[in-house]
C-alpha cells in the first residue's frame, strides 16, 4: 500500500482495440514516441514469433500448457483466444506500473476489451477503425504475415470486431497515423506536461 499522491488519481489504463491489419501496432508506436512515460505493456501469447520478433519485446511466447499455467494462477488481467491463439496481459506488471503513477497502454483485442472494462471501469477504451473494410481486407493479405488461412481467420474475426465498435468510449478512424496518434493522445489524456 503507498500513500503517495498520484496526479488527478490513478494514472491513464488505455486500451486500444480493433480488427486485425487496422494499424494498431503502428498507431501506438506513434504514441509512445510522443509519449515517452507511456508503458506498454508486453503480452503473453502462443502464437509462434513471426520474423524478427523477440521474446519479451513484442511478446512473451508461450507453449499452451506455460499459459494455462498463468491462467489459473490469475496472472493474466485479461485473456483471449484469437484466430486459433491465445493471448493475455500480464496482471503484475500493469499494477505495478499504475502504482508507480505511470500511464499505461494495452493492444489488445474486443474480447479483452470487455474485460478489461469489467475488471478496471475507469479505463479508457478506444477503437480504431478501418477507413473502409476494403481497405481493411488489403492491409490484411499485403502485410505478408500471416497465411492464407490465418487470413482468413482474421478476416472473420474482423466482422465481430468492427460490430463492437459502439461498447468503445471512442472510434477513431486510422486514415493518417499521425492524425489518429494525435486524436489518441487527446481522447486518452496521455499528453503530459512535456508532450508539447
Ligand atoms: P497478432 O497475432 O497480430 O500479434 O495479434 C492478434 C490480435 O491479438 C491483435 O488484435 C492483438 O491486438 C491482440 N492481442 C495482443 N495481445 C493481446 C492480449 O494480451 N490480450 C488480448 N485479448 N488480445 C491481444
Amino acid at each position: 500500500m503507498s500513500s503517495e499522491p498520484t496526479t488527478g488519481g490513478h494514472p491513464p489504463l488505455v486500451v486500444v482495440s480493433g480488427p486485425s491489419g487496422v494499424g494498431k501496432s503502428t498507431v501506438v508506436a506513434e504514441v509512445l514516441r510522443r509519449c515517452p512515460h507511456v508503458w506498454l505493456s508486453v503480452s503473453a501469447t502462443t502464437r509462434a514469433p513471426r520474423a524478427g520478433e523477440t521474446e519479451g519485446v513484442e511478446y512473451f511466447f508461450t507453449t499452451p500448457e506455460e499459459f494455462a499455467a498463468l491462467v489459473d494462477g490469475d496472472g493474466l488481467l485479461e485473456w483471449a483466444e484469437f484466430a486459433g491463439n491465445r493471448y493475455g496481459t500480464p496482471r503484475s506488471a500493469v499494477e505495478k506500473r499504475r502504482a508507480a503513477g505511470q500511464p499505461v497502454l494495452l493492444e489488445i483485442e474486443v474480447q479483452g476489451a470487455r474485460q478489461v472494462r469489467k475488471a478496471v471501469p475507469d479505463a479508457t477504451l478506444i477503437f480504431l477503425a478501418p477507413p473502409s473494410e476494403a481497405v481493411l481486407r488489403a492491409r490484411l493479405a499485403g502485410r505478408g504475415t500471416e497465411d492464407p488461412e490465418a487470413i482468413r481467420a482474421r478476416l472473420a474475426a474482423a466482422e465481430e470486431e468492427l460490430a463492437a465498435a459502439g461498447e468503445f468510449d471512442y472510434v477513431l478512424v486510422n486514415a493518417d497515423v499521425g492524425e489518429c496518434a494525435a486524436a489518441l493522445v487527446e481522447c486518452a489524456g496521455l499528453g503530459g506536461p512535456s508532450s508539447g
